[in-house]
C-alpha cells in the first residue's frame, strides 16, 4: 500500500475535520508566502499586485458559487462567517421589532453557542427537530414561522458535519424569503460534495471555508445578499469594502479561490469514485452485530458515513484505530476531549450510551481503494477487542437492563 503522497502510510478518514492542502492550493499560495508580500491596501505595484489577486479570486469564487462578486466578504473561516451573519441580522432585526430566531437542533457550536448568547440578550430561540434520519422538515418551519410571526431569522446547516446529512435548503429558504424572514446556512460540509448553487438557494447569507476543501485553515467566506447591507463584526481599516476590517489574508484567499474551483471541478468524479467505498464500508461495518448507521444513509454527502457501536466508548476506538495508523472521529472534533456526548447523535434520538459509541468516518477525493480495505481489515478485531474488555458488553449481551434500539 505504497502511496507517494503519503510518506508515513496514515490513512486519514477524518475530512469533515480538515483536509490536506492539494496541489493546487499550494501552487496558488506560494508566490504570496514569498515575493509578493505586498498589503492590498499599498498605492505601490507590490501592493496593487496583491488587491489584484484578492480581486481575482473574489471573482473566481463568485462565478463558481454562482453570486456577484460583491456579494462576497471574505473571512477567517466558518466560526467567524456563522458569527458574524448570525450576531449582525439578530442586530437588524431587532431594530424592526423582530426577536424570534429559528434553527435546528444538530447545528455546529459556531451556530450554537453564538444563538445561546443572543438568548441571553432577550431573543427568542426554537430549535426545530431533526427526527432519526437527521433532516429538518419543511412543513416544522412552516409551523413554527406561523406559530412565532416576530421570526426575523432562520439558520440551518446545509450539510451536518457529523452524520453528513443534507437539509431542504432551497425549499427552507424560499419559504422565509417570501415571507421576508432572512436565511442564513452554514455550507461549509457541503461544498464539494453537493453542489453550492447560490442562484437557486433563495439564501440571504451562507458560510463556507477553505480548510474543508483542501485550502488553508484560518480562511473562508461569507456571502451577503447585495440587497442586504449586513453590519460589520470586524471593526478597524476599510478592507472588503468596509464591512470586515483587517489586512486580508492573500496567500489563504489565493488558495481558496483555487480549492474552490477545484472542489467545484472535481465534485463529479470524486463522487463517483467514493460511491462504491462508502457501499463497501457500509456493508462490511454493518456485518458486525449491534452496529447502527446514524443519520439517513441516501440523504448524505457521499463521504461520510457515522456509526455507533454498542458497547464501546467512541474514544477508545478512535486511540486503537490511530495506533493502526488511521485518523477517524467520534462526533466532531469539537466534542472531542470533553466526555459529553455528541449534541447531535443526542437530536437523532440516540441513547446515551449508544452516542458515546460513535465513529464517524469522512473521504476525500484522495482516500483510496487500498485504505479503504486496511481499515476494513484493522476495524473488526478492534472492536472485538474492547467489547471483551467492556462491562457494558456483557451487560447487553446478557440483556439486562439495556434494550437494541
Ligand atoms: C468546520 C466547520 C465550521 C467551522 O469552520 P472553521 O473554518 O474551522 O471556523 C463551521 N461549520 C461546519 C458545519 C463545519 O464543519
Amino acid at each position: 500500500m505504497s502511496n507517494s503522497n503519503n510518506p508515513n502510510e496514515i490513512i486519514y478518514l477524518d475530512n469533515a475535520a480538515t483536509t490536506r492542502i492539494s496541489p493546487a492550493v499550494l501552487n496558488a499560495i506560494q508566490p504570496y508566502l514569498n515575493e509578493l508580500y505586498g498589503n492590498a491596501s499599498s498605492l505601490y505595484s507590490l501592493g496593487r499586485e496583491s488587491a489584484k489577486t484578492l480581486e481575482k479570486a473574489r471573482t473566481d469564487i463568485a462565478e463558481a458559487i454562482h453570486c456577484e462578486p460583491r456579494e462576497i466578504f471574505f473571512t477567517s473561516g466558518g466560526s467567524e462567517s456563522n458569527n458574524w451573519a448570525i450576531k449582525s441580522a439578530a442586530m437588524l432585526i431587532a431594530k424592526q421589532g423582530k426577536k424570534h430566531i429559528i434553527t435546528s437542533a444538530f447545528e455546529h457550536h459556531a451556530v450554537l453557542h453564538v444563538l445561546a448568547g443572543l438568548e441571553k440578550q432577550g431573543f427568542e430561540v426554537t430549535a426545530l427537530p431533526v427526527y432519526k434520519e437527521g433532516i429538518v422538515r419543511v412543513s416544522d418551519l412552516e409551523k413554527a414561522l406561523s406559530e412565532h410571526p416576530d421570526t426575523g431569522l432562520v439558520t440551518i446547516m446545509y450539510v451536518n458535519n457529523e452524520i453528513g446529512t443534507i437539509q431542504p435548503i432551497s425549499e427552507l429558504a424560499e419559504l422565509c424569503r417570501t415571507r421576508g424572514v432572512w436565511f442564513h446556512t452554514d455550507a461549509v460540509q457541503a461544498l464539494g460534495n453537493i453542489p453550492v448553487n447560490i442562484e437557486k438557494l433563495n439564501v440571504g447569507f451562507l458560510s463556507l471555508s477553505g480548510h474543508k476543501v483542501h485550502a488553508m485553515k484560518g480562511v473562508g467566506l461569507l456571502y451577503v445578499n447585495k440587497k442586504i447591507l449586513l453590519p460589520a463584526l470586524i471593526e478597524g481599516g476599510a478592507q472588503e469594502r468596509g464591512f470586515r476590517a483587517g489586512t486580508e489574508n492573500i496567500a489563504g484567499i489565493a488558495g481558496f479561490a483555487a480549492a474552490v474551483k477545484e472542489a467545484v471541478i472535481n465534485m463529479e468524479t470524486k463522487n463517483a469514485k467514493l460511491l462504491p467505498f462508502r457501499e463497501k464500508l457500509y456493508n462490511s461495518i454493518m456485518k458486525l452485530e449491534r452496529v447502527h448507521l446514524n443519520g439517513d444513509y441516501e440523504q448524505r454527502t457521499i463521504n461520510n458515513l457515522n456509526f455507533s457501536f454498542e458497547g464501546i466508548e467512541g474514544e477508545a476506538l478512535l486511540l486503537h484505530l490511530d495506533l493502526a495508523g488511521i485518523c477517524c472521529s467520534s462526533g466532531s472534533a469539537c466534542t472531542s476531549g470533553s466526555l459529553d456526548p455528541s449534541h447531535v447523535l443526542l437530536a437523532l434520538g440516540l441513547p446515551h450510551e449508544i452516542a458515546h459509541g460513535s465513529l464517524r468516518i469522512s473521504m476525500s477525493e484522495y482516500t483510496t481503494e487500498a485504505e479503504i480495505d486496511r481499515f476494513l481489515e484493522v476495524l473488526p478485531g478492534i472492536v472485538k477487542k474492547l467489547r471483551d474488555m467492556s462491562p457494558l458488553w456483557e451487560i447487553i449481551n446478557t440483556n439486562l437492563s439495556l434494550k437494541a434500539f
